[in-house]
């Protein structure tokens, strides 16, 4: 049996490494031995070699699942530097290359295989690790399985699922991030043991946290002041929207100093120059909405302001772990006031499908024979329900066993050459050349770009499967460039039968328990920041980590207390009929229907839906006049 000393031997042989990180050894251990575990280490502290170095020590492959594309190419190259067959499956593939992984596999050749979750979606990818002997199941990123958690994808809580699918004896799932809740979910998800959770720990001690609740009017003098001194530089403030980070951004111009803004409203080109001018330390203040995160690994951070409240405690502690990551006070301020929460909470019921909406997905599959396809963003835009609550709902009902993912499409299919037809076509003889005359057959030349027609292929009986993998090739070997759009899901249906009524129902009330959950979690944020205990003890203890001792450095500790009393958002203007009249008409117009009162109070309250956004809805004089008000006292004047 493999012990301690071997595994620092194999540390040093295959990584370089002369001493494991806290945690590791641990971790690699209990996985060696047969255990599930899970493994929360703060960021940056050596989460990966866990499965890396036991992947060695397993018989079977280790196959890794994560939800960042470019995080699984940084490790893939790490391991092949160090030597370690490693290979990773994603979109950027082509069907040869995604071949040639699998043999890898088939035979044995591969020890670590990173896949996205989505690509689990593809019944025949499912039915391919099926035939695989995996000894390890990891899971990066693990809290996004919790629906409690602050990241959630539906597409996670399908792991378990799989796990049996594939006969994975052991997982090992890596965050980073999880609240006792997230960790209860995660632990009885995956049958791991109390024991084999194991916490390293996260709170680093240089960070000073003060929370200074500021009304509005008051919070950019109070910004001023924070960054009036060179030593608050470089930092991050942080505003819910992306409009007030714009502002926040010019005034803090207006006052000298050196700023730059960063939201998901820019676009991505856009976003990398100024990520990097912040990186390089080329800006003093990047004011950012919460888009602005993955990949900020700058060390030096010496301030972190909330300019309003964070989404959630796990939000807070991320992106406050942004300061000081080389050990030097760091300092992060919280100036968001108790007039931010109903902005938050309204944020929470605008996500809250009608249970018409869930009733029409429901219908639409009951009408659909053996399977049903849809386009998400179409699906979106005619349910009214957002794509990661329509996403949500679908994974429901792949739990509940009503439907089951099988493949994906996609409906439109264009290329342009980049070599003449008759370069590209000299290449080949006999069958093929047949196969690729004809493909250029059914497309229609445009200007440049030539459109492939599902009709003309159906009507040369051609395979459209084929047809791109063949397209796919000669994108691969740059003989066209190839684009395709509007991917197509497609579900099997399996138990047709269900009762729509009912069904509809049931879904329905596990929306309206999952908002209960999330507003129960917003007040707990607010206790959290009302409490009169020292923060870092209380946020460490959030976390199922006990500091032994006040941090003598927050607010609280200093004495300082915090004026966090509800004031209610002055009502400007008086309900009445008249502030909707407009938005009714126009919503008629574009729908053929009436708004639901859920849809009038999202309006009034500034919070969008796919139909609000269609209708060009925020543009609209009373859009979000209530903005700030309680959306349930808003929908009740609505139906009166
Ligand atoms: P996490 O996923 O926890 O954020 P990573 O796994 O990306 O962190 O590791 C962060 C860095 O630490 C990587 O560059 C990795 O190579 C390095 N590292 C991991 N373990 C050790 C070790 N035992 N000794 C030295 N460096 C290590
Ligand atoms: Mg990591």
């Amino acid at each position: 049996m493999i012990n301690k000393e071997n595994l620092k031997v194999s540390l040093q042989q295959n990584f370089g490494f002369s001493e494991f990180k806290k945690g590791q050894e641990e971790v690699i251990f209990k996985i060696v031995h047969g255990e599930s575990l899970c493994a929360i280490f703060p960021t940056g502290s050596g989460k990966s070699l866990c499965y890396q170095l036991s992947a060695l020590h397993l018989k079977g492959l280790t196959l890794v699942v994560s939800p960042l594309l470019a995080l699984m190419k940084d490790q893939v190259d790490f391991l092949r530097r160090k030597g370690i067959p490693a290979e990773v499956i994603d979109s950027t593939l082509t069907k040869q290359e995604v071949s040639k992984v699998k043999e890898a596999c088939y035979i044995g050749k591969v020890k670590i295989l990173m896949v996205s979750v989505e690509r689990l979606k593809q019944e025949s990818f499912r039915n391919f690790l099926q035939t695989l002997e995996i000894s390890l199941l990891v899971i990066d990123e693990a809290h996004c399985i919790s629906e409690w958690g602050h990241n959630f994808r539906p597409e996670y809580i399908k792991l378990p699922k799989y796990q049996q699918e594939f006969g994975i004896k052991q997982v090992l799932l890596l965050t980073a991030t999880a609240p006792k809740h997230v960790v209860e979910d995660m632990k009885e998800k995956f049958d791991i043991k109390y024991e084999n959770i194991i916490n390293t720990g996260f709170f680093r001690e240089n960070l000073a946290l003060i929370i200074v609740p500021h009304s509005e009017d008051e919070k950019l003098e109070a910004l001023r002041k924070i960054l009036a001194n060179k030593s608050a530089f470089p930092a991050i403030v942080y505003t819910t929207t992306q409009k007030k980070s714009e502002e926040v951004a010019s005034a803090l111009r207006s006052f000298g100093i050196d700023t730059n803004f960063y939201h998901a409203g820019l676009d991505s080109k856009e976003r990398e120059m100024r990520q990097n001018a912040f990186m390089q330390g080329e800006v003093d203040v990047m004011v950012a909405t919460i888009a602005f995160g993955m990949g900020i690994d700058k060390e030096n951070i010496r301030t972190v302001v909330h300019y309003d409240l964070p989404k959630t405690i796990e939000n807070y502690s991320q992106e406050i772990g942004r300061a000081g990551r080389d050990s030097k006070p760091s300092k992060c301020y919280m100036l968001g006031s108790s007039g931010d929460v109903e902005t938050l909470k309204n944020y929470v019921y605008a996500d809250t499908p009608d249970f018409s909406e869930i009733h029409a997905v429901l219908s639409d599959i009951k009408s659909s024979k053996g399977s049903w396809e849809f386009i998400l963003l179409r699906l979106s835009k005619e349910t009214n329900m957002k794509e990661l609550v329509l996403k949500t709902l679908i994974v429901y009902l792949e739990l509940v066993k009503i439907i089951e993912s099988s493949y994906a499409y996609f409906d439109e299919v264009r290329f342009k050459l980049l070599r003449s037809e008759e370069e590209i076509l000299e290449k080949f003889k006999g069958e093929r050349l047949e196969f690729l005359k004809s493909i250029f057959h059914c497309s229609s030349l445009a200007r440049t770009w030539y459109t492939l027609s599902s009709e003309a292929l159906y009507r040369e009986e051609l395979d459209t499967k084929r047809v791109l993998i063949a397209l796919e090739y000669l994108d691969g070997v740059e003989d066209i460039v190839l684009e395709t759009k509007n991917s197509v899901d497609v579900y099997k249906i399996i138990n047709p039968g269900f009762d729509l009524e009912v069904l509809s129902e049931k879904l329905f009330k596990k929306f309206h328990e999952k908002e209960y959950f999330e507003i129960a979690r917003i007040e707990n944020m607010i206790e959290f920041f009302k409490s009169d205990r020292c923060i870092a003890m209380a946020l460490s203890e959030y976390f199922s980590d006990m500091l032994e001792k006040s941090c003598t450095m927050c607010s609280v500790c200093k004495g300082e207390k915090t004026r966090f009393e509800r004031v209610a958002h002055k009502k400007e203007e008086e309900y009445s009929e008249i502030l909707l009249r407009e938005f009714k008409e126009m919503y008629y117009k574009k729908f053929s229907r009436k708004p639901s009162s859920r849809e009038c109070a999202k309006f009034l309250c500034g919070v969008t839906s796919p139909h609000i956004l269609q209708m060009k809805g925020k543009k609209q004089e009373y859009f979000g006049i209530f903005e700030g008000i309680n959306f349930a006292e808003i929908v009740k004047k609505v139906e009166e």
